[in-house]
């Protein structure tokens, strides 16, 4: 049974009996787990009132073979991230990085993982307005490549034909990117600039770009998501998500 001490950044909290609480939280080293974080909800926990989503910290916890629920045994507090909650675009868009993480993430260690998402968070902190909606877009992707969906953006996913970066090509999301023309004859479109926004949003280095046409990477975006990860079951956040950007 051996004890870990590891950064972790909460995910999801939920009330658990009358004192204790659920995390779900991803770690660097040891990827997604669920811990449960006993007396969190007394009044005078050890762990402090900061068990939120978005608040990251050093995490100790006992790693018990073949169960799904860990015990919290220490949590040195990093960042909390409660200025999130004060601007909805921006914690509709947490919330939506959250869910990916939630619903895909696994118990393999994924430094890259771990740092995008609280980079993300971070940015999505730091940056409210207009660019917030940019930046949880260009972070979904990111995440969403890390997850192992990327899209494919250079070459038909039908026939595997080139596809050239200056004309405007189907774009197919439950094939999983973009087509030719005669593997997707009368698909909508996407843009040569909007292809190469989505690009950049794709390299794990690269910045995000202000959108020329904001509502197609929206579109684009949620088509994806629901083709190609949530095909079943809907992703509550990016409905929340896209209700706050319609206001
Ligand atoms: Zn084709």
């Amino acid at each position: 049974m051996p004890l870990v001490t590891v950064r972790a950044v909460v995910l999801q909290s939920f009330a658990y009996s009358e004192t204790s609480k659920i995390l779900r939280v991803l770690t660097a080293e040891h990827g997604a787990h669920a811990l449960v974080a006993k007396g969190a909800q007394r009044p005078r926990s050890r762990f402090g009132g900061l068990l939120e989503p978005f608040t990251e910290g050093t995490a100790t916890f006992y790693v018990k073979e073949g169960r799904d629920l860990h015990t919290l045994t220490g949590w040195d507090l990093l960042r909390n991230r409660q200025g999130l909650g004060r601007d909805l675009v921006g914690f509709a868009g947490a919330s939506l990085l959250a869910e990916l993480v939630l619903r895909f993430g696994t118990e393999d260690a994924d430094p890259r993982l771990f740092e995008e998402v609280t980079a993300a968070f971070d940015r999505v902190l730091d940056g409210a307005g207009a660019q917030c909606e940019a930046t949880v877009v260009a972070a979904a992707w990111r995440i969403v490549v890390l997850l192992g969906f990327a899209p494919q953006t250079e070459s038909c996913v039908s026939c595997g034909a080139g596809v050239s970066a200056d004309q405007s090509a189907p774009f197919d999301p439950s094939g999983g990117g973009v087509a030719c023309l005669a593997c997707r004859p009368g698909r909508r479109t996407l843009d040569p600039v909007s292809r190469e926004e989505l690009r950049r949003m794709l390299d794990p280095g690269g910045e995000t770009p202000n959108f020329v046409r904001p509502r197609v990477q929206r579109d684009l975006l949620r088509a994806f998501l629901q083709h190609q990860l949530a095909p079943e079951r809907s992703l509550r956040s990016l409905e929340f998500f896209e209700e706050q950007l319609a206001e």
